[in-house]
């Protein structure tokens, strides 16, 4: 038997650590915390995609009484980037939550496995990593890739 280890490294920041453009990204996923419809879990969430044309598309989960039928806000800003802009690739994506009494959560939030696997076929078409940033209360989690979330990730052969 052989073993191997999948590595991650994770920079833990400050808001004043970050670039002007990751403020503005991590800015704009808090912003949209506050369209979220989620009258089930009470759990807003806001993403904010940059895209290689300077374009930032933000998206918040959407709930619905049927449950599996609402969606993630990472992938109502990924559809919805992509199908306005399909040309465009993914340059970075900043994910930012808070319940309903408006804190922000203390550790960042990360995405759902299923909102990884969109994501990573994103970061394949723009042929670059995509920059993810997770905001947490008073801190940012930055990590190098989509891929870097999603070890041994099932992609097209
Ligand atoms: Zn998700």
């Amino acid at each position: 038997m052989k073993k191997f280890d999948v590595n991650l490294t994770v920079e833990a920041l400050g808001f004043d650590e970050l670039t002007a453009a990751e403020r503005r990204l991590v800015d704009t996923a808090s912003d949209a915390t506050y369209r979220s419809y989620c009258p089930y879990s009470h759990f807003h969430v806001g993403a904010a995609i940059l895209l290689d044309n300077d374009e930032i598309i933000a998206g918040s989960n959407q709930e619905n009484a049927a449950y599996p039928s609402g969606i993630c806000a990472e992938r109502t800003a990924a559809f919805y980037a992509h199908s306005r802009y399909p040309e465009a690739a993914f340059r970075a994506i900043a994910i930012a939550a808070r319940g309903t009494d408006t804190h922000w959560t203390a550790a960042p939030v990360a995405p759902c496995g299923a909102c990884r696997q969109v994501l990573l076929e994103y970061e394949n078409l723009a042929g670059a990593p995509v920059s993810v940033l997770l905001v947490g209360d008073g801190k940012v989690y930055r990590l190098p890739s989509v891929r870097s979330t999603l070890p041994l990730a099932f992609t097209e052969f």
